[in-house]
């Protein structure tokens, strides 16, 4: 998942990036709203953090344009505390969700899950295809509950796909919904990678649709009926 935070404070912007980093996301930064309005109109982001006290063009003005313009991406602002008429103003441009200043950096991890599986359709924090689980919130996965250990890049993969488990994706939209700008937009690396985690899940989950790109779906049984279910619970 890619993500752009917008945010003129230049510790908090930091304090934010660093810690969506960490959690497996590759992320973008601006400064100010004329910047951020660009990255966000041109790149393809699954949510952005949106300050509204921003310098060049204030953040309710760079989201009612993105709005206006098509922009779906969830967007998450930050608003002064107590300040009502703000977390008005800001879901009346189209605003999915807010988190008041100060805030607890968790908040903003909690509210962005929510709102990126929300935007893929899922309504729980635990994924699952087949065997495979991924829990988004411990950041946890497992095949046939067994935990598997992923790097950050494969973690980052399987997420997207888990995501959107079912539908064709192709090697450029993972390379732009996973990688920030500076990254060395390789197609093959991508192989790579999906080779590395296809061996690592040890099950039929990723399917090479030639030509097209990559579609995650739920394994056959023996017998070709219905994919299996991993439940460990139910077995015990
Ligand atoms: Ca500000």
């Amino acid at each position: 998942m890619r993500l752009l935070v917008v945010e003129d404070d230049k510790d908090l912007n930091r304090q934010i990036f660093a810690a969506l980093t960490r959690a497996g996301y590759a992320v973008d930064r601006a400064f100010d709203g004329g910047e951020g309005w660009f990255l966000g109109d041109t790149e393809p982001y699954d949510a952005v953090v949106l300050d509204l006290g921003l310098p060049k063009k204030d953040g309710t003005s760079v989201l009612r344009e993105w709005r206006r313009a098509g922009r779906a991406m969830p967007v998450l602002i930050l608003t002064a505390r107590d300040r009502w008429s703000d977390k008005v103003q800001g879901f009346d441009a189209g605003a999915d969700d807010y988190v008041a200043k100060p805030f607890h950096i968790e908040e903003i991890l909690a509210r962005l899950r929510a709102l990126l599986r929300r935007a893929a359709g899922h309504a729980t924090s635990e994924l699952s295809c087949g065997p495979v689980r991924l829990d988004t919130s411990s950041g946890r996965v497992s095949v046939d509950g067994i935990p598997v250990k992923l790097t950050s890049h494969e973690y980052r993969l399987l997420s997207y796909l888990m995501h959107h488990a079912g539908r064709i994706i192709s090697r450029s939209e993972i390379i732009e919904h996973l990688y920030d700008q500076d990254f060395d937009r390789d197609s093959n690396t991508i192989e790579v990678f999906v080779g590395r985690l296809r061996k690592k899940l040890g099950v039929e989950v990723i399917q090479t649709v030639r030509g097209l790109g990559y579609i995650l779906s739920a394994p056959e049984t023996e017998d070709g009926a219905k994919p299996r279910r991993a439940d460990p619970a139910a077995r015990a």
